[in-house]
């Protein structure tokens, strides 16, 4: 069974719509989120366009900060204390990668948490941490969750989590996510031994590793849920044309799964609706703080 991204993503929008909708109607509120975008990377490019266009269509306010590639760290961070101090900013998302010259961990640390709607500042990955209620969760975590979660009947309680990855964005956070959910959490990564085989042990099977179809079939237990998070760009061999990939080779692993996210049109659409959901959230903490 393939789990459908896409469709699901479209429906978390409109349920964000209504929401933002009933929020402007009760207390006046117009969540507003600020993309803040150095340098001219084609990627980024593309996801910062995909944002505006989203959060303008769920009906929050979207803007755009764009500086040049030789923005200095000290006007970055000029901006964003900028940003921090204005009432009318709920979220502020600095898109990375930054250039080199800019210290990505000294950015992120001096956004304010609350408005830090991307989840990577260190107070929220604590708060996940803790397991406290209120903490900005990374967005593409908390889309493989729903995903998961949407696929398995809503309850992941006591199912073996076995995620292949470990960095702050994604790895350490879904597992974080998964073990809230009531799972037992295996992380894997570069040093781990046996590979094949703590991965057959999975029911749910969590791939970001960044490696262009990695996971095999013959890793996969029959009947476990396959998420894959991986976005890699290769040459299609019989065509010799660029396309996307995932971490898990998708058409063996098919065969034997119980269920899997395709890549394109899997985790990646929920990355951008959970960003929108973190930005609502900020904004009715916000409110909730200035009461
Ligand atoms: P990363 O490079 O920071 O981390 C990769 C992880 O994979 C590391 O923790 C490493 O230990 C592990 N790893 C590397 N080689 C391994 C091996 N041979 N065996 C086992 N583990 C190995 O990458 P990331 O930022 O976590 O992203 C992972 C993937 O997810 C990338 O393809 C990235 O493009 C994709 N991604 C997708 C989205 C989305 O919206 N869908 C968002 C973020 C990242």
């Amino acid at each position: 069974m393939i789990i459908d991204g896409k469709q699901a993503a479209a429906n978390l929008r409109s349920e964000l719509a209504r929401e933002v909708s009933a929020l402007k109607k009760s207390k006046g509120i117009t969540p507003s989120l600020t993309v803040v975008l150095v340098g001219e990377d084609a990627a980024s490019e593309v996801y910062v366009r995909n944002k505006v266009k989203q959060t303008r269509e769920v009906g929050m306010i979207s803007n755009e900060i764009r500086l040049p590639a030789t923005t200095t760290q000290t006007d970055l961070l000029s901006q964003l204390s900028l940003l921090n101090n204005d009432n009318s900013v709920h979220g502020i998302l600095v898109q990375l990668p930054l250039p080199e010259h800019i210290d990505e961990s000294a950015i992120i640390e001096a956004i304010t948490p609350p408005k830090d709607v991307d989840g990577f500042h260190a107070m929220n990955s604590g708060r996940l941490l803790n397991g406290e209620k209120g903490a900005l969760v990374p967005c593409t975590p908390q889309g493989c969750i729903m995903l998961a979660k949407q696929h398995l009947g809503g309850d992941l309680s006591g199912k073996h989590a076995v995620v292949i990855g470990r960095s702050n964005i994604v790895g350490k956070p879904v597992a974080l996510l998964l073990l809230q959910e009531n799972c037992t959490v295996t992380i894997a990564h570069s040093r781990t031994k046996n590979l094949a085989q703590v991965c057959q042990q999975a029911d749910i099977l969590v791939a970001a590793v960044g490696r262009a179809e990695f996971v095999q079939a013959d890793w996969v237990k029959k009947g476990a849920t396959v998420i894959d998070v991986g976005i890699n760009r290769i040459e299609d061999a019989l065509t010799g044309k660029p396309k996307l990939v995932g971490d898990v080779a998708y058409d063996s692993v098919s065969e034997v799964c119980g269920a899997i996210t395709p890549v394109p049109g899997g985790v990646g659409p929920m990355t951008i609706a959970c960003l929108l959901k973190n930005t609502l959230e900020a904004a009715l903490q916000q409110a909730q703080n200035t009461q």
